[in-house]
Order: structure tokens, then sequence, then C-alpha cells
């Protein structure tokens, strides 16, 4: 896989990603379930000096982690498309949404994490490993 894009709906942000994912979580946690409109979050963890914003400028939404740190939410101003997330500085990679790619048809879901606030309507892959909290790092790839 070469360098991947993606964007927002309205295209008044636009990014660049320049390595693989280092694996991709379905995120079921409560903020979100919010930030998506209703199920879980799907992200590629994108190495953090891989990532580059070319075109435009995120809205960001702070909120704090249950590690206590805080996390952001990127999503466009113009639009309201959820972006990425932006995690505590511990973290070594970037939880990018699959549908803010231009192309996620590839991409493979590796674990589910925060099931212990999975809705009961949403399916999960069997097979895949489940963590009710945050899985310990690096995520299996
Ligand atoms: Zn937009
Ligand atoms: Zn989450």
């Amino acid at each position: 896989m070469t360098e991947m894009t993606g964007g927002c709906a309205c295209g008044a942000v636009r990014f660049k990603i320049a390595a693989p994912p280092m694996g991709v979580g379905v995120c079921h946690c409560l903020d979100c379930q919010k930030g998506s409109g209703g199920g879980p979050n799907y992200v590629a963890l994108i190495p953090r000096a891989c990532f580059e914003v070319t075109k435009g400028e995120a809205k960001v939404y702070t909120c704090q982690g249950d590690s206590g740190a805080d996390i952001g939410r990127a999503f466009c101003g113009n639009c309201g498309s959820p972006l990425w997330s932006i995690p505590g500085e511990m973290s070594p990679f970037f939880p990018v949404k699959l549908g803010a790619l231009d192309e996620s048809s590839g991409m493979e879901p590796n674990l589910h994490l925060y099931t212990d606030s999975a809705q009961p309507w949403h399916l999960m892959h069997e097979g895949l490993p489940r963590f009710g909290k945050m899985p310990p790092f690096p995520p299996p790839a």
C-alpha cells in the first residue's frame, strides 16, 4: 500500500497518510457512539508521524478519556464529518475514522474495544479479540 488520502464530506478538510495502518479498531465507548452518530467508531491506527493535514483545518472537541488524558475529536466545522482523534501524548498512533478515508474497502477490523458499553443492536465480528475497555499497547496488528 502506498499513500492513502481522505477528508470530510464537503472537501474543506483533506489529509494524507504515508504508511499502512498499524491495525483497525472498533471502539464502542460512549463518546465514540456520540461522535459517530450511532454505532461504534471504526478507526485505522496510523503512526503519528505519518499523518498530515493537506487542506483546511479541522475543529477539535476535547474531552477527557478514562485514562484522565485529554482526547481531541477532530471534525469538519462546515459539514460535521468526524475525521480523526487526537489521543494523549503516550499514544503512538492517530485513530483515523474509516469513513474519512477516500478508499476503505480493503480495511479489516482487528479488534473491538470498550465493548463494556457496546450496544446490543450492533453486531460484532465473530472471532476478533474484544476488550471491555482500552486494550494494552501496542494493539495486535
Ligand atoms: Zn467538511
Ligand atoms: Zn471510543
